[in-house]
């Protein structure tokens, strides 16, 4: 008989959420529990311009 595996998570954002969500499609048993009394509000998205790296010693 397999023993069911149970996770908590502490923290109810992108980090928490995402690995209860992963952690659920493999079969876990995922419990998360957020401090903050509700969830905040609004989000908005962020475009990175990313600068080539030729190689790592150019990051001296
Ligand atoms: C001012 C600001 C603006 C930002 N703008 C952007 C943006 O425009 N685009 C972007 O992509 N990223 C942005 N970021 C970055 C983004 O918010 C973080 O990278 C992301 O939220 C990190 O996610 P996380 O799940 O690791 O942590 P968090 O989002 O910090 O979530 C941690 C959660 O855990 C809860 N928690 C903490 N301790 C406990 C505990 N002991 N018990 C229970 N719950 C707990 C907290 O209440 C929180 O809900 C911004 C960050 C800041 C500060």
């Amino acid at each position: 008989m397999m023993t069911q595996r149970t996770a908590l998570i502490s923290g109810a954002s992108i980090a928490g959420l995402s690995t209860a969500y992963w952690l659920e499609r493999t079969g876990w048993s995922v419990t998360v529990i957020e401090r903050a009394e509700r969830f905040r509000e609004g989000a908005r998205t962020s475009t990175c311009a990313a600068a080539p790296v030729k190689s790592s010693t150019s990051w001296g």
